[in-house]
């Protein structure tokens, strides 16, 4: 690696994960630095569309995943009360010859765990809370709050929602709170249905919240649900707090029988922030560069988000390669030019909360293949296809 650029990623989480093992694959000189000590199985779940599974194909944990998720045939949305179906969107067999991977949902930790695993050994390291950065010019010099420091050639601030380098960059400024909470709980999955069975991957809508519920492993012995509920204020200081099956039962009262059987199975229900902030002026200066929820945080309505992060990684690992980094400015032009249309277009739906609740074409969002888009220059006057 010596005489290569130092590339530092500051943050583990779904993107910076995923750009440490794409740029060690690609044989690029990189580090990647978590806050936290170690992770856990968070009680989360996530879809992982054909646009994300393109990019576990070149990890290399394409087969992996697909053994440890679950494959919902259909994407259903369904009215609260009635059970009525609003749409029904072809996802299984349809994803893997129409988009040519397949679409997964699974638990979030398995998903972290898999990927973190694909890193080299020695590319990760814990306990590194990035506390103040100096871009020098020549190099960067990062600090920790353990009084450690690294000096490196390019930075990738994949710090997430509260981002210290978006802070570097563009001063302190807290992220929006959208007026919306989601609850999020994993449990076995209950025998009881009520009157209809548990579909594999379903929308709850009525006007003002939702609730979305699937499976995350393969057998199908877990079920997840997170929710959209309106709730006027939030405490900032903390990044999410404990609910209840009570705090449930009042919001989702009246809802369908499969709902209320979910709810009366929930062990354990947590409380989460929906936050957002306006499209950022810039996503670089210097020798640093933000991917992910630094620079484009989003309502998780189109369980996009983390893949919005994973693309991120994946455009700017490609860029890197196919238009180098000595001019670091060019190519982080070249990055942004290549992905701000589509992330703004994500974040702009998700926002809205529009998305599969009628039989809509989802083309754009699934069938899109990072390595093969047109790569368009800095320059470029017409915005990146999406
Ligand atoms: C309720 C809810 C449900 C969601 N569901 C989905 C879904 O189904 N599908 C989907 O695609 N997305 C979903 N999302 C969105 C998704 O979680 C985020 O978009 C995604 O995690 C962003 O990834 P990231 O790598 O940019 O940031 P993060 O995953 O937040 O990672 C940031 C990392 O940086 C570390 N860090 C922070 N500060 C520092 C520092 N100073 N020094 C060192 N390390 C630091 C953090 O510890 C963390 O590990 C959901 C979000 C919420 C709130």
């Amino acid at each position: 690696m010596q005489g290569k650029p130092r590339i530092a990623i500051v943050g583990a989480g779904l993107g910076g994960t995923a750009a440490a093992a794409l740029m060690a694959r690609a044989g690029f000189n990189v580090r990647l630095y978590e806050q936290a000590p170690a992770f856990s199985r968070l009680g989360a779940g996530i879809h992982l569309g054909p646009n994300v599974m393109k990019i576990m194909r070149r990890i290399g944990i394409e087969d992996a995943l697909n053994a440890s998720g679950s494959h919902p045939d259909f994407w259903y949305s369904r009215h609260w009360q009635t059970g009525e179906e609003l749409a029904k969107i072809p996802l299984g067999d349809y994803a893997l010859s129409h988009y040519g991977a397949s679409y997964l949902t699974v638990h979030r930790g398995d998903f972290h765990a898999l990927m973190t695993a694909a890193l080299p050994a020695g590319v990760l390291t814990f306990n590194k809370k990035l506390a103040s950065v100096d871009d020098r010019g020549a190099d960067v010099l990062l600090t920790f709050e353990d009084g450690t420091s690294e000096v490196a050639d390019i930075v990738i601030g994949a710090d997430g929602v509260n981002s210290r380098l978006r802070e570097h960059l563009l001063g302190a400024e807290p992220p929006k709170y959208t007026g919306f909470v989601g609850h999020r709980a994993v449990f076995p999955t209950p025998l009881d249905s009520g009157t209809l069975p548990f579909d594999m991957c379903v929308k709850w809508w009525s006007d003002d919240r939702h609730m979305m519920v699937y499976y995350v492993t393969e057998k199908r012995d877990e079920i997840y649900y997170v929710t959209g509920v309106p709730e006027a204020q939030w405490d900032m200081t903390k990044s999410w707090v404990p609910s209840s099956q009570e705090a449930m039962r009042e919001a989702f009262a009246g809802w369908h029988p499969t709902v209320q059987a979910l709810i009366e199975a929930t062990p354990e229900v947590s409380k989460w922030p929906l936050l957002e902030r306006d499209p950022l002026p810039l996503w670089s200066r210097g020798r640093i560069v933000l991917l992910g929820d630094a620079c484009h945080p989003m309502k998780p309505h189109m369980a996009q988000g983390a893949a919005m992060a994973i693309e991120d990684a994946a455009m700017l690992t490609r860029v890197f390669e196919e238009v180098g980094m000595t001019d670091h400015a060019q190519a982080f032009a070249v990055y942004e030019q290549n992905r701000t249309v589509r992330a703004s277009r994500v974040q702009r739906v998700s926002h809205d909360n529009t998305w599969l609740r009628t039989n809509e074409n989802p083309d754009w969002c699934f069938g899109y293949d990072v390595f093969e888009v047109p790569l368009l220059d800095a320059a470029a006057k017409t915005p990146a296809a999406v």
